[in-house]
């Protein structure tokens, strides 16, 4: 009998190495490594039984042979995971040093991951029954959902769709229950949807729209022949989706598939709603919302060929493409698309890897590019395409600065910025205050002795809730009734200090009492749904006012909005963080830019105490992109990203000394290995920004090299020794590359 083959299997632990074990149960002939690579095996590891994938099929293993333990099953007869995917994973591997079998397990969705049949359960679908397409709408007018769905599905029905998946309709914000309801009624049949998507019908759903010079010559200038990453920095509202709508039909035309990732699907359904209605195509949503079931199912469609849009936030970038055409990132410098937890991977700098590996364009779009990015473009790696105008017929809104400056403020609103909403309200048009803070107000102060509310279990303080009453720390979570005696002095005075979402919502209902004020931040959206019923009350067009966080910053088109207020421009600047002016100006332009973006002109008032800073007068005066180019001049300067390479080594331990002594011998054995000169410097161990955070203390390394190759040859010599130490099993510890938060 022939010996048999022995396979490298990747599994899910925190080791940085693959392990060996037998094809035993297999016949020979099937023992090629083609069949066995990037199948899945179920193997005994000590005491467990865990699922990990074969990465290799090799003649000998350094393990005495008779120690070698068969596998105990396999899981794929076929390759689960094809190569080019695999080859990615490895790649990712290497680059975050980060364990191959862990990365596996971020790429594949949980139920594949633990072991369950590759195998796809029937698809749901609804169809308009014949009194279906002819009830009238008004008819439904008591349920304004049901009313809502039932006119969803006649304009689809007109446009020729007879099945709408489930999926589907519950990505654009309906429930189950508004289905149920039509259903009964006899309005609607359930139905099952094919796998083998029907492609005989026309590509476009919708005729597109007829692109502007800057739109056109942007779309003609992709190469849907090979690799090149693009940067299209478009202006809001300048058209970037009508170019990604556009360059998805050419590849589908070729019969290729396109990947979509942006930044959050719950807040933008608006913008999935534009995709469906496109396309005549199968189209995948992929995102953290989705049940196990689900996301197994949108993985395996999109491996079977049987998707050929496939949309999806940041672990989207891991999905099989068959036929893949164009990789396209929305928002590309939006900080989600970096994890920030176990595998700490960059979709975007992924996706850059990937499209060229398969020799397909990636297309960048963003109104504030990184400036990573920028920097890519400026030196020819990445190919610059603009959209400088607005698209259509709306003009860029006009900005003004509010000198906060011996202003009197209404809890923190200007007077200048009230008279402005009260305008546009009477106008009957719409308004946006953006406040970056959830709560009532960040602080909580004795006027008699000045103590103030902190948090027990970190160097923070406890921000005040009102809705409901309760103290609440944003970093570890803590939640405690309220204080109304102040614990050092017994004094009833406690003061709030500062504003919060909370309260600029009771500020302005209580000044403008005949309008609504919609709050969206995290706590107000995040009941199901919730976020779907502001948003459809907005797009109602009725005048408002919407308060909210950077939530509402991402993406929306909201027709109707015509003034944006920015009530705290400053706290940005005085970030310990060097990227903080960067995602200050991010920030500020597209909340901006959620202002005026149809045919009314939109206005922005910006309050600050900082109006001759130069940084926000580039910004102002200049647009973002010089403001990035004044920023880009400055890392230079300071020797910071993009012209060097960061690694930040963290560690936390209850002990402070622990964390203390892990990152010194980290330190000297870097040091060891190269030392400090103008090429390598290293800086700590440091405590971090927040010393202490969940009963945690919390320092970092900071290495810098000026070439990514040095960088990853140090710790590819550093990590393995840390490893083995006894010091690294005392303190929580993990290695980012291209950290994008240094907290
Ligand atoms: P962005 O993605 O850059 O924010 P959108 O693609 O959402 O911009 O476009 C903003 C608005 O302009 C949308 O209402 C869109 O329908 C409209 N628009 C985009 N391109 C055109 C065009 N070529 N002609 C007319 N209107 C357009
Ligand atoms: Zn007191
Ligand atoms: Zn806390």
């Amino acid at each position: 009998m022939p010996e048999p083959a022995i396979l490298a299997v990747a599994l899910p632990t925190p080791l940085r190495k693959t392990f060996d074990y037998l094809a035993a149960t297999e016949p020979a002939a099937t023992s090629g490594a083609d069949t066995w690579v990037g199948c899945r095996v179920a193997v005994r590891f000590g005491q467990q039984r865990l699922v990990g994938i074969v990465v290799a099929v090799k003649q000998n293993s350094p393990v005495d042979p008779a120690r070698l333990r068969p596998i105990e099953q396999r899981l794929d007869l076929t390759p689960l995971l094809p190569n080019e995917l695999l080859e990615l994973c490895q790649w990712t591997a290497n680059y975050y040093h980060h364990p191959l079998g862990e990365v596996l397990a971020t790429a594949l969705p949980a139920g594949l991951k633990l072991g369950e049949a590759a195998e796809r359960t029937p698809v749901k679908a609804w169809q308009l029954t014949t009194a279906g397409c002819q009830a009238a709408p008004q008819s439904l007018a008591r349920s304004p959902r049901q009313r809502a769905l039932l006119e969803e599905l006649q304009q689809r029905h007109q446009a020729g769709q007879e099945l709408v998946l489930h999926s589907d309709l519950l990505q654009i914000g309906f429930q189950n229950s508004n289905l149920k309801s039509l259903q009964d009624k006899q309005l609607l049949t359930r139905q099952q949807a094919n796998y083998s998507p029907d492609r005989s019908q026309p590509l476009l759903r919708q005729e597109p729209l007829a692109l502007n010079p800057d739109q056109a010559s942007a779309l003609e200038q992709i190469d849907f022949s090979g690799f090149a990453t693009y940067l299209l920095h478009g202006t809001t509202g300048s058209g970037k989706t009508e170019v990604y709508l556009q360059a998805i039909a050419t590849v589908l035309a070729a019969g290729q598939q396109a990947l979509l990732l942006i930044p959050e699907i719950g807040l933008t359904p608006q913008m999935l709603k534009r995709f469906q209605l496109r396309f005549n195509r199968p189209l995948t949503i992929i995102h953290s919302g989705l049940s196990d079931g689900e996301r197994k199912q949108a993985w395996l469609d999109a491996s079977n060929g049987d998707t050929d849009i496939i949309i999806g936030t940041r672990s989207a970038v891991f999905t099989p493409l068959p036929r893949p055409g164009i990789i396209i990132i929305d928002e590309e410098h939006d900080l989600s698309f970096k994890q920030q937890d176990g595998l700490r991977y960059s979709a975007r700098d992924l996706a850059v890897i990937r499209a060229q590996k398969l020799q397909i364009p990636l297309l960048l779009g963003s109104a504030t590019p990184s400036l990573e990015s920028l920097c890519n473009a400026y030196n020819q790696r990445f190919q610059l395409l603009q959209l400088p105008h607005r698209a259509g017929a709306a003009n860029p809104p006009a900005i003004e600065l509010i000198d906060l400056k011996r202003q009197a403020l209404l809890e923190g609103i200007s007077q200048t910025a009230l008279d402005s909403i009260d305008q546009r309200l009477e106008a009957a048009e719409q308004v946006l205050v953006f406040i970056n803070r959830r709560g009532f107000a960040p602080t909580l102060m004795c006027h008699d002795c000045g103590w103030i509310a902190q948090c027990a279990h970190c160097d923070a303080r406890l921000t005040v809730h009102q809705q409901p009453n309760h103290l609440h720390c944003h970093h570890c979570d803590h939640q405690r009734s309220p204080i109304k005696r102040c614990p050092n002095c017994h004094s009833l005075q406690l003061n709030c200090l500062g504003q919060g979402t909370e309260r600029a919502e009771t500020v302005l209902r209580e000044r403008f009492p005949q309008y609504p004020v919609l709050r969206v931040d995290r706590d107000s959206t995040s009941r199901k749904h919730a976020m779907q019923s502001i948003l459809d009350q907005v797009n109602r067009g009725e005048p408002c006012i919407l308060v909210g966080t950077q939530m509402l910053a991402k993406g929306h088109h909201f027709a109707n909005v015509t003034l944006a207020v920015i009530l705290d421009a400053d706290s940005g600047m005085f970030s310990t963080d060097f990227r903080g002016p960067e995602r200050m100006g991010q920030l500020l332009i597209q909340v901006a830019g959620r202002s005026g973006r149809a045919s009314k002109p939109g206005k922005v008032l910006i309050q600050t105490h900082l109006g001759d800073h130069p940084l926000l007068q580039t910004l102002l005066r200049q647009g973002y992109s010089e403001f990035a180019k004044l920023q880009l001049r400055e890392r230079q300067l300071t020797q910071l990203p993009p012209y060097r390479y960061l690694a930040l080594l963290r560690a936390e331990s209850k002990r402070p000394e622990n964390a203390i002594e892990l990152l010194n011998l980290a330190r000297q054995l870097a040091l060891a290995c190269h030392p400090a000169v103008p090429q390598m410097s290293y800086l700590g161990p440091l405590p971090a920004p927040m010393e202490r955070r969940n009963q945690r203390f919390r320092y970092q390394l900071q290495i810098n090299a000026g070439s990514r190759a040095q960088l990853h040859h140090l710790l590819q010599q550093l990590l393995p020794q840390l490893e083995q130490s006894a010091l690294s099993r005392r303190a929580r510890w993990s290695v980012d590359i291209d950290p994008q938060d240094m907290s």
